[in-house]
């Protein structure tokens, strides 16, 4: 595996906790030889800081680059790409981690505001993103070459009452992941997908406004997975023989089956 993922650049979203934080670290850890790591978020101290821990862990022979950025701006997502540094742009990976969940209540008393929060990041910003790091794979040879991977959730399989909205955005996570693949068929580009099912992060405190009792009491009496089970992964995933696809992986921890 580090040998196949030598050499490349990986785009991470939301890297700056959580998942993508773990996510940031397994690619590090397994392939420390002239990997380069783009870390993306809102929080740019946060990624900075991560950036430092990465390289003190595994050394210089992984290239960290912070880079802010907020999915749900469709102009910075454009403007994205162009203003990497030239040895960070000749793209390889791209995860699309990045995601949120904002108020759970029922479908009517959902604030508007919450909707399009959800939407612009989950999906919109997703969508932006790989808009804008295709071209990219495309040049390649052969119809193109390069992983996109995009962190859904059992959500978007399952829905459940007060979570109409958020899994309505991975549900369509779902659909552009299956139609892109559909798409892009016969070329080396690899569109996949991973749900993961409940993990601890900072997403549980997100979704109730900072509330951390209310998130505690999310997990009573349940273990969930932790970031470093979904990490290990999309590092697996993306470490596969290039002919190789793991379309679409469900992880959950055991009591949630
Ligand atoms: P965290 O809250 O720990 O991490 C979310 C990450 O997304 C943060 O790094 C945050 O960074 C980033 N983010 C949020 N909004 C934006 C934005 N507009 N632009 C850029 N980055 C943004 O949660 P998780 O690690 O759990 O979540 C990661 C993914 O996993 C999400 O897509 C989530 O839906 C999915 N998931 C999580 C599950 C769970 O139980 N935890 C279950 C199933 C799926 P910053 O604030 O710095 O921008």
């Amino acid at each position: 595996v580090a040998k196949r993922l030598e050499g490349k650049t990986v785009v991470i979203t939301g890297a700056s906790s959580g998942i993508g934080r773990s996510t940031a670290f397994e690619f590090a850890r397994t392939a420390p030889k002239n990997l380069k790591l783009v870390l993306t978020a809102r929080r740019i101290d946060t990624l900075k800081q991560i950036a430092a821990d990465i390289v003190a862990e595994v050394g210089e022979g992984v290239k960290v680059l912070p880079v802010q950025l907020d999915v749900s701006n469709p102009e910075e997502v454009k403007t994205f790409v162009g203003k990497l540094p030239e040895e960070f742009r000749d793209i390889n990976v791209l995860v699309n981690n990045a995601g949120l969940v904002k108020g759970l209540a029922r479908a009517p008393e959902i604030a508007e505001e919450d909707i399009n929060i959800m939407f612009n990041t989950n999906v919109t910003g997703l969508i932006n993103m790989t808009q804008a790091i295709l071209p990219i794979f495309k040049k390649r040879p052969e119809g193109g070459a390069g992983d996109i991977i995009n962190v859904g959730s059992i959500a978007g399989r399952e829905p459940y009452p007060g979570g109409s909205i958020y899994c309505a955005t991975k549900a369509a996570v779902r659909s552009f992941t299956d139609a892109l693949r559909k798409e892009l068929i016969a070329t080396r580009i690899r569109v996949m997908e991973i749900d993961p099912g409940q993990v601890e992060t900072e997403f549980s405190v997100v979704r109730f406004y900072g509330d951390k009792a209310k998130a505690d009491a999310v997990y009573a009496g349940c273990e969930p997975l932790t970031p470093d089970d979904i990490a290990e992964v999309v590092v697996f995933v993306a470490g596969r023989r290039e002919n190789v696809v793991i379309a679409d992986t469900l992880i959950f921890p055991s009591h949630q089956a």
